[in-house]
């Protein structure tokens, strides 16, 4: 934080504003907590855990929405719907419905989700 949300007076490294006297540090700790997880995020993306890295996005967002932590959000749609894609090329419906259940996290009840649901479901069935 880099100014005063209360009076926009510049900060230094105080938690308490030296213009207005506002107490910022739940503020500064909300802050620190979102950059914890979006640290967490991306670490558990790149160790192949892409389920802990959606849970851990989401959380730095409930602490602040920062561009950072929004970018990354949408870099790991992204990376979950080409994930979903191979996983349906390759019939494996299990991870194919675990990867929607992170897209649902990410992206809130979502029309193309559902459809792309029913149709693993249709996909999978075993033939009568
Ligand atoms: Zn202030």
């Amino acid at each position: 934080m880099q100014r005063c949300p209360c009076c926009n007076a510049r900060l230094r490294a105080e938690s308490v504003c030296p213009r207005c006297g506002a107490d910022l540090s739940r503020a500064l700790s909300c802050e620190q907590l979102a950059k914890l997880w979006l640290s967490v995020s991306l670490q558990t993306l790149t160790a192949g855990q892409p389920d802990v890295a959606v849970a851990a996005i989401e959380r730095s967002l409930s602490f602040k929405q920062t561009p950072a932590a929004r970018l990354f959000r949408d870099f790991l749609v992204q990376h979950q719907y080409r994930a979903l894609y191979e996983y349906l090329a390759q019939k494996q419906w299990q991870d194919a419905r675990r990867t929607i259940a992170g897209l649902h996290v990410l992206q809130g009840d979502d029309e193309a989700l559902s459809r792309f649901l029913a149709l693993i479901e249709h996909l999978s069935a075993k033939p009568a």
